[in-house]
């Protein structure tokens, strides 16, 4: 059963998934009495076990899809949660590491003493969600933290203040009917479909400027369990696409293996939605095949080795997105912070969301320790956010845009790397990335720094772009470039992989 509803509380969090919580263990620990109001009514399942059964959680439809949960997010669990994080290992979460991933990999690799900070959580989100929820329950006093299901936020309240106004708190509508709570802090943790523009218009403030870039990709989740005594196929930097996740981007799909808890896995497929033949890959039967055709994820299906225990998940109209909430060097409204997907979504196969969200409610309560006037609070948010979220969000925008170029010509039948053009030339710019891109993954396989550039990036531990920044390691990527041209073309094709989606024979690669 919810609690009654606070008359007032230093903070309100809409939303109640991974950004409300991460905020609301934050702002707690900087002494802020924190109310954490969560829509979905659905009540709190007996066990992580009963949570993956039957949690319902509607008002974040990813919950069901494959999650890897970066560094950040693991780094600081380890540290700031130490008791979540034996809960987690105990609740049958697994932490994969960089290490041994290399050691899948070498012979004998050398490493550094940061390579322990590269590690990733392997735990389905619902588990992960539930297991949190219930630690900040049963860890946080009732006097500093609430949190209340089945209420939603229907409007900020606002007051004039200076030129601007600030907020005065929201309002909730709950079973029990409408109600006011005051707080002068408001951190919206409502996810990308954010309705904090409504709310600013209907407080007479500015809509919070957004931008959309498209993903290019609709996302397919579908989980499986290892069958008794089977163990799961070992992880290598040869296949790792990001991270702790096995995969391969084949240009017109993108596969990956998510490793999870308590021996499950989950199998993700990613097409361009305008891509009609692909779309069938949302279809039990096709997903199936399509698993079994991939290389990456075959061992994976094999029936001696795994069994679903799950539908095909369907998530669509992806975009990486950014709403901006200071604007012209003021906030919107004072008071009203944002994390999490609610202030920058970006393409989940990468897979950063979690950790950033975690990051930036971190930041907030810094920023809400160290300053005490309203705009100096916002402007240095915001200057944190554009040191440590928004380059992600340009750097994703950037590599979406390339990948659905190369997408839209292997589907007009045109070779997305040739870099010469019709009249002999050469374009640069497409010939350094294609060196990059083939080079990269070459050299990963045959040293280690070039691996441990690759996971630290993917990782976060490393700014974006910082791959492109390693000029002493040029000759190792242009010689892994050279070695991937007397590679086979990766496998299936497009067209042999459409004909073995409609039942015709595919031997796959
Ligand atoms: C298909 C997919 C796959 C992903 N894979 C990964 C991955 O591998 N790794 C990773 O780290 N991240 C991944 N992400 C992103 C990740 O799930 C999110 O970034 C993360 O859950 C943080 O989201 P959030 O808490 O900001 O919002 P959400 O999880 O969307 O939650 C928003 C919450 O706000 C509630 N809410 C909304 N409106 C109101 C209201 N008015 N009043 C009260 N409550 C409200 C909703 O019910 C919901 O619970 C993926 C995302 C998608 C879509």
């Amino acid at each position: 059963m919810s609690p009654e509803i606070p008359a007032k509380a230093d903070a309100v969090i809409v939303g109640g998934s991974i950004a409300g919580l991460a905020a609301a263990f934050a702002l707690c620990r900087q002494g802020l009495t924190v109310a954490c109001l969560e829509r979905d009514a659905t009540p709190m399942p007996e066990d992580h076990h009963a949570a993956w059964e039957r949690w319902r959680r509607d008002g974040a439809g990813q919950t069901r899809h494959s999650h890897i949960l970066l560094a950040p997010l693991v780094n600081s669990i380890k540290a700031e949660l130490p008791d979540f994080f034996a809960t987690l290992l105990a609740s049958g979460a697994e932490v994969l590491t960089f290490r041994d991933i290399a050691d899948n990999t070498f012979e004998a690799p050398e490493f550094e003493p940061d390579d322990d900070r590269i590690e990733f959580l392997a735990c389905r989100r619902v588990v992960f969600e539930f297991l949190l929820r219930r630690h900040l329950l049963e860890s946080l006093s009732v006097a500093e933290f609430t949190f209340m299901s089945g209420a939603d936020v229907r409007r900020l309240r606002t007051v004039p203040d200076g030129n601007g106004q600030r907020v005065a708190g929201v309002t909730v509508k709950t079973p029990g009917g409408v109600a006011d709570i005051d707080a002068g802090i408001v951190v919206d943790a409502s996810g990308r479909n954010s309705r904090a523009d409504r709310w600013l218009v209907a407080a007479g403030a500015e809509p919070a400027p957004r931008e959309d870039h498209p993903c290019g990709i609709f996302y397919t989740s579908r989980f499986y369990r290892l069958r008794d005594g089977a163990v799961y196929p070992p992880l290598n930097g040869r296949q790792s696409l990001t991270g702790g996740v096995a995969g391969v981007d084949l240009g017109y799909v993108k596969a990956g293996v998510f490793r999870s808890d308590n021996r499950t896995f989950s199998i993700t497929l990613a097409a361009d939605p305008e891509d009609e033949p692909l779309r069938p890959i949302a279809r039990e039967r096709e997903f199936d095949v399509a698993s079994r055709l991939i290389a990456a994820s075959r061992p994976w299906v094999d029936e001696a080795v795994s069994t679903p225990i799950s539908k095909v998940y369907l998530y669509g109209n992806l975009s990486n997105s950014r709403r901006r909430y200071f604007v012209d060097g003021r906030p919107l409204v004072a008071g009203l912070f944002a994390v999490g997907d609610a202030s920058v979504h970006t393409n989940p196969l990468a897979g950063r969301g979690c950790a950033l969200a975690w990051v930036s409610a971190f930041e907030l309560a810094d920023v809400l320790g160290d300053e005490s006037d309203p705009v100096q609070r916002a402007a240095a948010f915001e200057a944190r956010n554009e040191r440590r979220i928004v380059p992600w969000y340009e750097y994703q925008v950037d590599r979406d845009r390339e990948a659905i170029a190369v997408n839209k010509a292997l589907q007009r039948g045109e070779d997305p790397f040739d870099f010469t053009r019709p009249d002999g030339s050469i374009d640069e710019d497409l010939y350094r990335r294609v060196i990059l891109r083939k080079g990269l993954r070459f050299a990963a396989r045959e040293d280690v720094r070039i691996l441990r550039l690759l996971f630290r990036q993917v990782s976060l531990l490393d700014p974006p772009g910082a791959t492109d920044e390693h000029a002493d390691l040029a000759a190792v990527v242009l010689k892994g470039y050279e070695r991937s041209k007397t590679e086979p073309e990766a496998r299936p094709g497009r067209a042999e992989f459409i004909a073995a989606l409609n039942g015709r024979v595919g031997t796959g690669g």
